[in-house]
């Protein structure tokens, strides 16, 4: 695992910080989580995160850089885990997935989070759970107006929407938790 973190810091691959997978392995042992989908695997690392909870966990999980993929498939090997995880190579927006997930894990481009939120909740367990992570974004969703950067407004911009997405939501219910860079936890109104 410290190859692994110490790989995605010199390459610049944004994985999970520590806090967020604490937090992601305890609610599947909670909640006895056995089907999870992942959009945005990287290199695999919570991926692999997650299947080392309980060897009954399965992954399905979607990376659309080729690079990152292929890094995945090697991680996935070397940690054994390769009969619990399925990794897809393509655009989540553009590819289907079949099934029904007790977690459904986003975790990818995040001016697309409504996106895959409208059409993965299709894939959900009518008990499962839509957790998002970076819902703070290194704390600049908070700090709107300092930044300077163009760009970086845009995207802090479009992570506020997708909160408000979920606060004003009508099918789901959500908590927003100031665990590492910020997770949202959303389950479907009874
Ligand atoms: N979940 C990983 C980190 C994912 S980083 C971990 O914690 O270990 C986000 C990844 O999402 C990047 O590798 C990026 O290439 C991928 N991504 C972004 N948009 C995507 C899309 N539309 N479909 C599939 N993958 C996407
Ligand atoms: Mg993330």
């Amino acid at each position: 695992m410290d190859r692994l973190e110490a790989y995605a810091k010199e390459n610049n691959i944004p994985i999970m910080q520590k806090e967020g997978i604490l937090f992601l392995q305890d609610y599947i042992k909670k909640h006895n989580v056995k089907k999870i989908l992942e959009i945005g695997a990287a290199i695999g690392y919570s991926a692999i995160q997650m299947a080392l909870v309980d060897d009954k966990i399965k992954i399905v999980t979607i990376e659309k850089d080729q690079a990152r993929y292929h890094e995945a498939l090697k991680n996935i090997q070397e940690f054994n885990v390769q009969k619990q995880i399925n990794v897809i190579l393509g655009d989540a927006l553009d590819i289907n997935v079949d099934g029904q997930f007790d977690l459904i894990f986003i975790d990818a481009a995040k001016a697309q989070y409504i996106k895959f939120f409208e059409k993965y909740k299709h894939n959900l367990n009518p008990k499962g759970v839509i957790i998002t992570d970076n819902l703070s974004f290194h704390g600049l969703t908070e700090n709107y107006e300092h930044i300077k950067s163009k760009n970086l407004r845009a995207l802090v911009r479009k992570i506020n929407n997708y909160k408000e997405f979920l606060i004003n939501n009508q099918e789901f219910v959500t908590k927003i938790l100031n665990i590492g860079d910020g997770i949202a936890v959303s389950r479907k109104k009874l």
